[in-house]
C-alpha cells in the first residue's frame, strides 16, 4: 500500500528542493504526540496535515502571547492573530519562481547557474499587500501601519514554532 507522505520545511513557508524532509502521515502524527508545546505540534498538523481543527489550540496560544502587547480589545487581538495564521497557512506564492525563491540563469562562464529570485527575494512567497491586510483587519490603511509591526511579529512566531517543530520531528524520525 502506497503511503500519504508529507514534505516538511524547516525554513521559509514554502518545501524548497534541499530543505525538505519527507516523513509518512504515521510518523509526523506519532511524533508530534511527543511535542511538549501542544502549540508547535497543531501548526504542523494544520500546516501539514490540512487540519483545520487545530487552529484553535494556535489561535489560543498566540492571543496570551500577543494580548498583553497593546491596549486593545480581545477581538481585535484575535483578528489580527487569526489574519496571520491565514496568511501563513496559505501562502501566496511567487509566480516568478513559482516557489522556489530561485530561478535559473545561464551564464556565459559557468552555464546554468540559480539565482536568487528577484521578486520575491529568495522567499519564494509575496506577502498579502498592506492594503489587504488592512481590509482583512477591517481597518483603513493608515491604521494598518499600527498593526503591522505586531502582525509580522505574529508571523515570525509562526516561522519559529514551525522551525523547531520540524527538527523536532526530523529528529525522531531519522
Ligand atoms: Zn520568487
Amino acid at each position: 500500500m502506497e503511503k500519504h507522505l508529507i514534505k516538511l520545511s524547516g525554513n521559509g513557508p514554502h518545501p524548497r528542493p534541499g530543505n525538505v524532509s519527507t516523513v509518512t502521515v504515521e510518523d509526523m502524527h506519532l511524533a508530534v504526540a511527543k511535542i511538549t508545546d501542544k502549540h508547535v505540534g497543531a501548526l504542523l498538523l494544520a500546516r501539514y496535515g490540512g487540519d483545520d481543527g487545530q487552529r484553535t489550540v494556535i489561535i489560543t496560544k498566540l492571543k496570551t502571547m500577543f494580548l498583553s502587547h497593546r491596549k486593545w480589545k480581545m477581538s481585535q487581538c484575535e483578528l489580527l492573530v487569526s489574519n496571520a495564521l491565514d496568511e501563513y497557512l496559505n501562502p501566496r506564492y511567487c509566480k516568478a519562481c513559482n516557489g522556489f525563491g530561485h530561478t535559473m540563469q545561464t551564464v556565459r562562464s559557468k552555464g546554468a547557474i540559480q539565482v536568487e529570485c528577484e521578486v520575491c527575494s529568495g522567499k519564494g512567497i509575496l506577502p498579502f499587500s498592506k492594503r489587504e491586510r488592512a481590509r482583512r483587519m477591517k481597518v483603513s490603511a493608515p491604521t494598518w501601519n499600527n498593526y503591522q509591526s505586531i502582525y509580522q511579529l505574529v508571523l515570525d512566531t509562526l516561522t519559529d514554532w514551525n522551525f523547531n517543530g520540524v527538527k523536532f520531528v526530523r529528529a525522531r524520525i531519522s
